[in-house]
């Protein structure tokens, strides 16, 4: 259709030329119309002012000799050379002579006559018409005295006509002028359709975003100052907009690594921006496994919030400029605190926030203890290995059996440090400095999948199931020694704690653009929920003894964390509510 529509419009510049020539045609008639009325009036009041004067003397003439005595046709060829028709009449319109009548003319009353009626009651008056008596065109002119109207009249034949023509001077100056206009109209109109153009093809330009070539040459005139001023503008407008664009992207940067967890919704419930803490935080309080921010609006733990919205947000009450409604609960869940608070704006869109509050306190814990725990961890199997070499070196009568068994333990134990030392040395390095780690793809699937076919015979001995959930070309670009201790650790846990006979399930529950979501499960025994909150910590342990015995280091899930932490997740954990542990973490 606008193929078509195209090719039949007409261009600006000539529309507009068209309607100029248009406008200038109707003014131009009328002007010469008039024109022409006036000269016409003005001629025939010139042939009627000559005419009078040829009445002045004839009526001059019949009242000094009388009518019976009064040669019309010697008065009117001393007066013109014209074959003028002279009437007499008296006032009240009868024929008394008329140089044209044949012996038995009869003339009916002439104050019909518009010329005559003119005269009788104005003195004089003329007109043009068809001569019933004479059977042709006259031009008449009457005057009335005292005591009669004399009425003179010439053939308004083609000499009169032409008398009477305008002159050409006039219709030749209106030719000329009409022309100039045509003209000028034509040079403005294609001017301001120049500018017109060039502003068209500054706004395809624009609307097809191609303005880095733009080569617009623009009218020296207002038009092309109003052009250019529309261009400036629109760039002004557009760089506005780009900055605009980079701060809206800084600020969801922002929000992306804020240690809260954010979501924003439009007035129809619909998400427009959320962070990763956000996703998780919310399947960290609920347990319904929700893999989008819209899940929040069904969950029991933040029933009040959702109260609050379906109160103000779905009401009809409008909010005042600069104000908004707000409202804020604090939930204690897995041995986390959050403070959860929504707030309506004015066009009803809202945003949910959700901190995290018990974090604080457990990072400064953290440091402290660390410093503690590593000289505590290395005590235990550097003092039994001590121990077990006094022995030997002090004892003079153990036997070879006996000394075999010490140095294994202290061979144990030695592995036991070395172990450690790899661990320490692995937080270490993600501590110190993230460039130590190169970043490449990885498909997760692939890794996964290793991992838990390395594990294939332990698994079976404890007679564990597992299921993986997650597209097969899962691809992330990470640093894939972390990404596996990761897995692995997780794996080695879930193996270790959760029970004989129980199932692990990997999910990937959300991809967007910001990150891949994971949640890690098993249906084991979990852990009480006064040490939920403190297992990332570095050799933190539920039960040391169960631990050490398993060959853990205590640094396992710190290892996780940081290596979380280094693709700028998060991670959390949680008691499933029919049994089980369940990590959720996020890689960015
Ligand atoms: P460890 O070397 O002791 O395994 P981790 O940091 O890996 O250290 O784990 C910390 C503690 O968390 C463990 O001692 C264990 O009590 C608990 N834990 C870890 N994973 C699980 C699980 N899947 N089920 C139950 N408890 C677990």
């Amino acid at each position: 259709m606008s193929h078509v529509f195209k090719h039949s419009k007409v261009s600006f510049h000539r529309s507009l030329f068209f309607f100029g020539v248009g406008i200038f045609s109707i003014f131009m008639s009328t002007a010469f119309l008039y024109q022409y009325n006036r000269e016409m009036l003005f001629r025939k009041e010139l042939l009627n002012s000559i005419l009078q004067t040829y009445n002045y003397s004839i009526l001059n003439n019949v009242e000094q000799k009388g009518p019976a005595n009064t040669d019309l046709d010697a008065i009117t060829e001393s007066l013109t050379d014209y074959d003028l028709r002279v009437t007499v009449m008296d006032l009240y319109g009868n024929v008394i002579l008329d140089n044209r009548s044949g012996e038995n003319s009869i003339f009916n009353n002439h104050t019909d006559r518009p010329e005559v009626l003119d005269a009788l009651i104005k003195g004089e008056g003329y007109t043009v018409r068809y001569s019933n008596t004479l059977e042709e065109p006259f031009f008449y002119s009457a005057k009335k005295s005292d005591n009669y109207i004399i009425r003179s009249a010439i053939p308004y034949n083609i000499g009169t006509k032409l008398y009477l023509s305008v002159d050409k001077s006039v219709i030749f100056f209106f030719v000329a002028m009409g022309a100039l206009f045509i003209g000028m109209i034509f040079y403005f109109s294609f001017r301001l359709g120049n500018a017109i153009s060039s502003l068209r093809e500054f706004s395809k330009k624009a609307e097809m975003d191609e303005l880095k070539d733009l080569d617009i040459k623009l009218p020296n005139n207002d038009l092309g100052e109003i052009s250019s001023h529309i261009i400036k503008l629109y760039t002004k407008l557009n760089q506005t907009k780009q900055y605009l664009s980079l701060e809206k992207e800084k600020l969801l940067k922002h929000l992306q690594i804020s240690k809260e967890g954010l979501a924003e919704f439009d007035k129809d419930r619909r998400c427009i921006f959320t962070n990763t803490l956000f996703i998780q935080y919310i399947n960290l309080i609920s347990d319904k496994g929700l893999n989008s921010p819209e899940g929040i609006f069904h969950i029991d733990e933040l029933s009040r919030i959702n109260y609050f919205l379906s109160i103000h947000q779905r009401g009809s009450e409008t909010i005042n400029n600069s104000e908004y409604w707000s409202e804020s609960i604090t939930i204690n869940k897995n041995g986390k605190t959050f403070h959860i608070e929504c707030i309506i704006f004015q066009d009803k869109s809202f945003e949910i926030s959700i901190n995290n509050v018990t974090q604080q306190q457990e990072e400064t814990r953290l440091k402290k203890q660390l410093t503690q725990n590593v000289a505590h961890e290395l005590k235990t199997p550097v003092s039994s290995i001590k121990g077990y070499l006094e022995t030997i070196l002090g004892n003079k009568n153990v036997s070879q059996d006996q000394m075999h068994q010490f140095i294994e333990r202290c061979y144990a134990q030695t592995n036991r440090l070395s172990d450690l030392l790899k661990d320490i040395s692995v937080l270490n390095r993600i501590d110190e400095a993230g460039e130590n780690f190169t970043t490449e793809d990885i498909n997760i699937r692939n890794l996964v999948e290793e991992i838990f076919e390395d594990s294939e015979e332990l698994l079976n001995e404890k007679k564990m199931n597992f299921e993986i959930r997650m597209p097969d070309n899962i691809m992330y670009k990470g640093n894939p020694m972390l990404v596996y201790s990761i897995f692995r650790n997780l794996l080695d846990n879930a193996i270790a704690y959760a029970g004989d006979g129980k199932s692990i399930i990997v999910n990937c529950y959300r991809q967007d653009k910001n990150a891949l979501y994971f949640s890690f499960s098993d249906n084991g025994c979990g852990i009480e929920d006064q040490h939920l909150n403190r297992i990332f910590e570095r050799f933190y342990r539920v039960d040391k003894g169960r631990s050490r015995k398993l060959g853990g280091t205590g640094l396992g899930l710190a290892i996780v964390k940081n290596a979380v932490l280094f693709h700028k997740g998060e991670i959390m954990v949680k008691n499933k509510p029919d049994g089980g542990l369940e990590f959720l973490f996020s890689l960015s």
